[in-house]
């Protein structure tokens, strides 16, 4: 029985996912490495619920215990005792496996490790700990309180028990599970990278402005978001390090990340959460007063 939950990462992902959890009544222990990105995230957290009660989704004594059964901490250690950790860390093999290796030496031997990857093997990063049967790909997506859909992703030794009891756990928090095999990418972003991807090099290649690209896609394909306002919205950091996973696992020429995408990424215009990217987030400046 999944009775408590830790999120290891509080940033973009982990802090819609903790929300997610508590909004569904699990107590969950939100663990970053720093002050600052623990209070980022639970502005962000702090935000989106506010955004359930403007909409009438959720009264003010709802949100009030949502933020109750959310602790946070800088400490791994916190998650000890947990039956469920979810890490959503950096896209980053050799972090995210530093973190499951050292959540394997503090969790007990039930307890199930999941991580939000978006492309990294979950066979490898299984591999990589003592208990490769009970890791577990579980993809949220973003925003994680909004979206329905959760990837849920077996590696070549995930149980049959945990995948079980994964798909259960998503029905609980209202989400609907879809089961992908582990390849680079999975199914989401082996098929929704590349469409970003493109359009990045259509950017790049004067084919179209950046507006132009977006309101093609948006308004002749009928997509919520244009592609670079998603690629934004995402993180392009992220984005890049999806592509290349992609481009080295799979060896195929047609997953080569767009140089622009790299030129951005090594500029650090990450798109929204570091204020620039393709489009502009810096706040307005508040004209002075005289
Ligand atoms: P992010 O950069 O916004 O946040 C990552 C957080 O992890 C940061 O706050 C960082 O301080 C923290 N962190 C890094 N190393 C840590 C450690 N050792 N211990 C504790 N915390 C640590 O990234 P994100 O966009 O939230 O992505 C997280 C994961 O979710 C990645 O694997 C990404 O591929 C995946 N994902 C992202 C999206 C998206 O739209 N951004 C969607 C689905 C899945």
């Amino acid at each position: 029985m999944i009775d408590r939950v830790a999120v290891i990462g509080a940033g973009t992902m982990g802090n819609g996912i903790a929300q997610t959890f508590a909004q569904n009544g699990i107590p969950t222990v939100l663990i970053d490495t720093t002050a600052e990105a623990l209070e980022r995230g639970m502005k962000a957290i702090h935000k989106s619920l506010g955004w359930f009660v403007e909409k009438g989704k959720m009264s003010e004594e709802e949100r009030e215990a949502v933020l109750a059964r959310i602790l946070t901490s800088r400490e791994l250690s916190a998650a000890a005792g947990a039956p469920l950790v979810v890490e959503a860390v950096f896209e980053d093999a050799a972090v995210k496996k530093d973190v499951l290796r050292r959540l394997d030496d503090l969790l007990g031997a039930d307890a199930i490790l999941a991580s939000n990857t978006s492309s990294i093997s979950i066979t490898e990063l299984g591999a990589a700990t003592g208990r490769p049967s009970r890791v577990i790909g579980m993809h949220f997506m973003n925003p994680v309180p909004r979206m329905e859909l959760v990837e849920i992703i077996r590696g070549a030794d995930t149980s049959p028990e945990v995948v079980e009891t994964i798909v259960a756990l998503c029905r609980r928090l209202g989400k609907t599970p879809a089961e992908s095999e582990d390849y680079p990418g999975f199914i989401a972003n082996r098929i929704l990278m590349p469409m970003l991807n493109e359009a990045m090099f259509a950017l790049m290649e004067g084919v179209g402005t950046r507006d132009a690209i977006d309101a093609v896609m948006k308004l002749g394909m009928n997509h919520p978001m244009g592609p670079l306002a998603l690629a934004d919205f995402i993180g392009l950091d992220v984005c890049l390090a999806i592509m290349e996973v992609m481009h080295r696992g799979l060896g195929d020429p047609r997953f080569r990340p767009c140089p622009l995408l790299r030129k951005m990424v090594a500029a650090g215009h990450l798109g929204k959460k570091s204020g620039k990217g393709f489009y502009d987030y810096a706040p307005k400046p508040t004209p002075a007063l005289v």
